[in-house]
């Protein structure tokens, strides 16, 4: 559904995209992670062709992007990060005038409206108007507005950023639903275990760059160690200096945390018993550790 070689960006005199290749298959859930500033956002408008790159190529349904992006553009539905639905339409005309932005007849888009309000949980919503919908149910709406055209393929960007626990899952759940029946899904997010929940494949960016790519158990078998104590409390920079390097296979203090990465956390925590003044929180490794790991904690804002 989608071949990127060789991607390039520059702004002014600075590449953001530096030499993307991305390749996702029919039915696949595919994400892009990567800290601030890594180029997510460019990448997508790239690969949406609302911006020109400055070399490398770009696939998507089969359709060469940017040369024939339009045609492109009518097989994909696009999440924005923020919504954009039209406060002066209510639910039902947001999701009728958005279909005639793809050209398609006032009958066929009525036709899917009932299925789309049903798919957002909105069918008892249909009259409402936007600023009665909490942000869930925009949410919700936004993705359903994007499927008004039957598209092959999704882009979602951040789709659950601001949403509650309850929203999020929701929004999963349409998502999933979205897979089983045989769409192919790009994402981009924040939330680590939102990647790790959805992605079948994923690549992390950093500096305009792919610098991880692979299914997130693999990733996370691959680049880590299998378990995390995160140690803390009184006494935790004696201990560090006593212990952590005999007993951890890789160590980050953090503030006040000692992140002890290892492969017997066993071991580790007999040695901690030792010293009760010392809490600790045992728990597998996770995607957030790996993405930790290859981009660093320092903040990008
Ligand atoms: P992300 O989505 O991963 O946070 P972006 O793709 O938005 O990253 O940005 C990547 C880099 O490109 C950032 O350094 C950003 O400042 C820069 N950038 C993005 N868009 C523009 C633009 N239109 N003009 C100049 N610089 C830009």
């Amino acid at each position: 559904m989608l071949k990127v070689r060789g991607l390039t960006k520059r702004y002014g005199g600075t590449e953001v995209v530096r030499g993307v290749d991305l390749h996702v298959r029919r039915g696949e859930c595919f994400g892009l992670l990567g800290p601030n500033g890594a180029g997510k956002t460019t990448t997508l408008r790239l690969l949406l062709g609302l911006i020109e790159p400055d070399s490398g190529s770009i696939e998507l349904a089969g359709i060469a992007v940017p040369k024939r992006a339009r045609a492109a553009r009518m097989k994909v539905g696009v999440v924005p990060q923020m919504d954009n639905l039209d406060p002066d339409f209510s639910v039902r005309e947001n999701l009728l005038a958005y279909g005639r932005y793809f050209g398609m007849a006032r009958s066929a888009i009525a036709a899917r409206v009932p299925g789309l309000l049903e798919f957002a949980g909105l069918a008892s919503k249909a009259d409402a108007q936007i600023a009665q919908l909490s942000g869930g149910m925009k949410r919700r709406l936004t993705l359903a507005r994007a499927l008004v055209h039957d598209p092959d393929i999704l882009f979602l960007d951040e789709p659950t950023t601001g949403l509650d626990p309850q929203a999020r899952h929701l929004i999963w759940q349409g998502l999933r639903r979205l897979l089983n029946e045989g769409k192919t899904i790009v994402l981009t997010t924040h939330f680590m275990d939102e990647a790790e929940r959805l992605a079948d494949r994923l690549v992390i960016l950093d500096h305009g760059r792919v610098v991880a790519e692979g299914a997130p158990r693999a990733l996370i078998e691959s680049h880590i160690e299998p378990a995390v104590v995160e140690v803390f409390g009184e006494g935790l920079a004696d201990w560090t200096h006593a212990r952590a390097a005999g007993l951890c296979q890789r160590f980050e203090t953090v503030g006040e945390t000692l992140f002890c990465y290892t492969d017997s956390p066993d071991t580790v925590i007999g040695a901690l018993k030792q010293t009760p003044a010392l809490r600790y929180l045992h728990r597998p490794s996770n995607l957030e550790d790996v993405f930790l790991k290859l981009t660093g904690r320092d903040l990008r804002d």
